[in-house]
């Protein structure tokens, strides 16, 4: 016999019409605890067995010349052992395969138990899954708040505090770029705009800090009103306010402060009415933002001595 049917891992045989053993390999052999191959099939069955093959599997097979796992025991040194036969009809022939119940039992056990296995890994792979789930959403909402905070800071880092203008630092930012544009392209000049609040102090010391602070806050609101882009209106000190005119045309801008300052003249800031001292200046070639800053300063100071609420321009 071919030898790898001889070591199958069931038992082999061939049967004739007579139901005796032509062939049996080594592993049917070793089911059976013999040497050698037995004679009949009536000589490995228990008596039972014998009965069942007699009045059902030879019947059957002459009809369907298949049988499917039937089930039968062995007398194997007396005992019972049951065991699984499947046998089909060929060539005139019978072929069968033996498989221990016991084996048969280990191998479904084993599959079981694979089974549970993967099961209890698929479980294991859900709940990492929908851990990593919950992670991913609390990172994306973690950076979503980061995102919010950012802005915030941002917000506050470029922003006044009371009044919500522009603080110092962008004007300082705006005025150098303003002037790096303004070296670049020669054609392009500026105007910066310097003012103070004329006799802050008596409107504090008359009505309250606090009603000071609504007049700042209110003068911002006008200021906002009458300055948008890509002109910049900032609150660079207490009472101090500065507006960089982007137009390189310094008549129209002057013309632009004389205006605002009349605005303000005019307007009720909370009930109380305030004036202004101006000082304007353009850009000048070769420039640097403490001169062109000190020129304004100075003008805005000439406004003060020569009586205040007025521009002056240098
Ligand atoms: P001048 O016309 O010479 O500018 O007179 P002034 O009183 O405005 O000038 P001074 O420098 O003597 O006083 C400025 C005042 O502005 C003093 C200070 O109390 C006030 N001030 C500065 N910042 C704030 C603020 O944020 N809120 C309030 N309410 N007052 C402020
Ligand atoms: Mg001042
Ligand atoms: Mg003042």
């Amino acid at each position: 016999m071919d030898e790898r049917l001889d070591l199958l891992p069931c038992g082999y045989f061939v049967l004739t019409n007579d139901w005796e053993f032509v062939e049996m390999n080594k592993t049917m052999r070793d089911i059976l605890c013999l040497d050698n191959m037995p004679r009949h099939m009536h000589d490995v069955l228990t008596v039972p067995s014998k009965v069942y093959f007699q009045t059902y599997f030879v019947p059957s097979i002459s009809v369907h010349h298949e049988i499917r796992e039937m089930y039968l025991n062995f007398k194997v040194d007396k005992c019972p052992l049951p065991v699984l036969m499947n046998v089909t009809k060929r060539n005139g022939l019978y072929e069968g395969i033996v498989v221990q119940i016991k084996v048969r039992d280990e191998y479904e056990n084993q599959l079981l138990k694979s089974k549970r296995e993967v099961e209890k890994i698929q479980q294991q792979t859900d709940e990492a899954y929908n851990k990593l789930l919950g992670l991913l959403e609390e990172v994306e909402s973690k950076q979503q708040q980061l995102l919010e905070l950012n802005g915030e800071l941002q917000e506050l880092a470029t922003r006044d505090e009371l009044t919500g203008l522009y603080n110092r630092r962008v004007f300082r930012r705006s005025l150098d770029a303003a002037i790096e544009r303004a070296e670049l392209y020669t054609i392009r000049s500026f105007s910066l705009l310097l003012f103070d609040i004329d006799h802050f102090k008596t409107v504090n010391d008359t009505y309250g800090h606090q009603v000071g602070d609504d007049v700042l806050r209110e003068l911002a609101r006008k200021l906002e009103h009458k300055v948008y882009f890509p002109d910049i209106v900032a609150r660079i000190g207490g009472e101090e306010f500065a507006i960089l005119f982007d137009d390189p045309d310094h008549q129209k801008n002057c013309e632009r402060a004389e205006e605002l300052r009349c605005y303000i003249e005019n307007s009720e800031l909370g009930s109380i009415s305030i004036t202004v001292s101006m000082g304007i200046t353009s850009f000048q070639k070769g420039d640097q933002s403490k001169y062109i800053y000190g020129r304004a300063d100075d003008a805005q100071y000439t406004s003060k001595r020569n009586g205040r609420n007025r521009l002056t321009h240098i």
